[in-house]
């Protein structure tokens, strides 16, 4: 069992009218990464500990946070001269190591937390697919990700249009503070579920010309900011599983005071209505 693992950084995240996210791909590690001379250990920040437990409840383990060490290095990647990652855990010492633009990236943390939840460093489809999918970064940012233990649709499954699937709207928490414990940091959540006991495909549109298509998306909107965070998919058919629910986690720290903030979720060409985010004043 690998004793370290190690991401392919190719996160685009930004805040703007439209934030790209290409998943990292993860591979097991050939070779380990010694531990970089310029990791600095931080005190986890205010998403961490709600993170934590998200991670814990969609891996349905349980530890202590305060046994895992974290790290910044100031840069824009760990390296090892041939891969950029974006962040590691290391086994020995229970170490988390991350790049500086990715220490508040909610996916690639919750990713490197998964490791540690799970004290091991490879990437069991189960584990990162069917429990944490959309949760925690993973993934080569072209495809969905495909479940490893539900039953796949086949060549005569139906052909669902996105509004066809239930689609809801989580914002977690309710409501946030501004200052502690939260910091105004919000996480909001897209799931979509196949509403059937059996597989079924999801029709996924693509513009004109376009060689991918949004699958699963959610937005937050302020006065003068709008942050979305969108999976693409280059197929035009998405497998679902037997009631399978699928789900996206945009991750923002709301820090204008006076701002009215709103949310919606969409799947592909089905748009939520906006709802409001609860904030404490
Ligand atoms: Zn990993």
């Amino acid at each position: 069992m690998p004793t370290q693992n190690r991401r392919i950084a190719q996160i685009a995240a930004a805040i703007g009218i439209v934030a790209l996210q290409l998943a990292a791909a993860c591979t097991e590690p050939t070779g380990a990464i010694p531990f970089p001379d310029d990791a600095i250990e931080v005190a986890p920040g205010a998403p961490y500990a709600r993170w934590w437990t998200m991670t814990q409840s969609c891996a349905g383990h349980a530890r202590p946070m305060g046994q895992v060490h974290f790290y910044v290095v100031p840069r824009l990647s760990i390296d090892d001269g041939a891969t950029r990652y974006a962040g590691y855990w290391y086994r020995d010492g229970n170490r988390v190591v991350l790049a500086q633009p990715y220490a508040t990236d909610g996916a690639v943390v919750r990713h490197e937390m998964l490791h540690a939840l799970l004290q091991r460093g490879d990437h069991q489809r189960v584990d990162f697919v069917d429990h944490c999918g959309g949760i925690v970064d993973f993934g080569d940012g072209l495809h969905e990700e495909r479940a490893e233990l539900l039953t796949p649709p086949g060549p005569s499954s139906p052909v669902l249009s996105p509004s066809q699937f239930k689609i809801e709207l989580v914002l977690a928490p309710q409501p946030i503070a501004l200052t502690a414990p939260d910091s105004g940091w919000l996480s909001a959540t897209v799931i979509v579920t196949n509403p059937r006991d059996e597989p079924v495909w999801a029709r996924i549109e693509h513009a004109d010309n376009d060689s991918i298509g949004p699958t699963l998306g959610v937005t937050v909107d302020g006065l003068s900011t709008r942050v979305t965070r969108t999976r693409y998919s280059v197929d035009t058919l998405v497998a679902f599983g037997p009631r399978e629910v699928k789900r996206q986690v945009l991750d923002i720290k709301l820090d204008a005071p006076l701002t009215r903030w709103r949310a919606r979720a969409l799947f592909n060409a089905d748009t939520g209505s906006w709802a409001p985010v609860p904030v404490q004043r």
